[in-house]
């Protein structure tokens, strides 16, 4: 049972007592898991998750696999296995690193090519491959909605420049086009997850991949081309195939990453901005402040309002990061640069 869900005995150190299990979802402090026994739920072992020694185990996220005591009403969940890949993304109340899935082997990546609202947009895409590369799981590039163009050659070209050594793949959710061709990651015991903005058809494709309707699509609103989502479901979902797939909330957040990714999401948010009195308000007590205003005329949601906020801090972070990223990765450049002319020079030293 648990084997089918990808783990294997290896996973375990050696002196590990315990029974091992995966987890399909989180609600607070309680763990939907799957086990030998077959679907139960446990609770962290409170000494081992939560005690003021550094030696606390890892919270346990959608896709871990973890050590329990089996207990046909609560299992105590007593260690959290080692990950081979990680999203994770800030929690802005604890101000710490928060895991929203493990364990997964492939990241595919989904833009649309309907060129009607620039879906297609290689920075963004820079960025997903960014946060799939540095997951630790092998990034696969999409590029769904093939059917509404004429040519994709050209994007798939442009996709594959910017994406060295990814493989991209054209396909359509809507026709079936291209979808056989994704069989080599749809296999058995293998876990992928989504990335990719709201609206390039990630519930469509997870659907046409899975042969059964798994996840509501709703029609994209034409006005800006987002699709609005309302599902609630288990978080790691068992095909029929056998391949999983994680879906949490997280990882929809995840999907817009970055600060113009927000900003795109939330431009009903972002019109009031500029509305205030004060430019630099900050939109908590100062007079004229628009934001205010919209929300106690209910124009504006206080929770549209405060999720806009937390997904902006975390946008912040995560550019910053990449940023960090980036420059890592140029100062690398130019020492190998470096380090390459100084070899030539010494070579050619040899040489004379
Ligand atoms: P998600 O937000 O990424 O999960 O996107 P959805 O799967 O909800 O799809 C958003 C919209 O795009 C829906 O209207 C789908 O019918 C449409 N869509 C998804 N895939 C395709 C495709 O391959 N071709 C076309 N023409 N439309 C698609
Ligand atoms: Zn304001």
């Amino acid at each position: 049972m648990i084997n089918n869900y990808g783990f294997t005995p290896a996973m375990t150190p050696a002196d590990a007592q315990g029974m091992p299990a995966r987890v399909l979802a989180v609600h607070k402090d309680r763990y939907e898991l799957v086990c030998e026994h077959g679907l139960c739920s446990g609770r962290l072992k409170t000494s081992l998750y939560y005690s003021d020694s550094l030696e606390n185990e890892e919270f346990p996220a959608v896709g871990d696999f973890v050590l329990i005591n089996y207990n046909s009403g609560d299992s105590q969940i007593i260690k959290t296995l080692e990950r081979k890949s990680l999203f994770s993304r800030r929690d802005p109340s604890a101000d710490k690193e928060q895991a929203v899935a493990a364990n997964f082997d492939y990241v595919f990546i989904i833009q649309a090519l309907n060129q009607g609202y620039k879906n297609f947009n290689i920075n963004r895409l820079e960025r997903y491959l960014m946060a799939a590369r540095q997951s630790g799981a092998l990034p696969i590039i999409i590029l769904n909605k093939a059917d509404l163009i004429e040519d994709c050659a050209g994007y798939i070209k442009e996709a594959e420049k910017a994406a060295r050594g990814v493989s991209v793949y054209a396909v359509s959710a809507k026709t079936g086009l291209g979808l056989d061709l994704l069989a080599e990651y749809l296999k058995p015991g293998k876990t992928l997850v989504f990335l990719g903005s709201s609206g390039v058809g990630k519930s469509s494709l997870l659907n046409a991949v899975a042969g059964e309707d798994i996840m509501d699509i709703n029609e994209v609103r034409e006005s800006d081309g987002k699709g609005k989502h309302t599902t609630t479901h288990r978080q790691l979902i068992m095909l029929s195939s056998g391949v999983m797939i994680i879906d949490t909330p997280g990882m929809r957040a995840l999907g817009m990453l970055g600060a113009d990714g927000v900003s795109e999401a939330f431009a009903d948010v972002e019109q009031y901005l500029g509305d205030c009195k004060f430019s630099n308000c900050e939109h908590k007590s100062e007079p004229g402040c628009a934001v205010k205003a919209a929300i106690a005329s209910g124009e504006l949601t206080r929770e549209r309002w405060n999720s806009y906020l937390q997904l902006r801090s975390e946008a912040r972070y995560t550019d910053e990061r990449i940023a960090l990223m980036r420059k890592k990765k140029e100062l690398h450049k130019k020492w190998e640069k470096e380090a390459r002319s100084g070899k030539k020079k010494s070579g050619g030293r040899r040489d004379y």
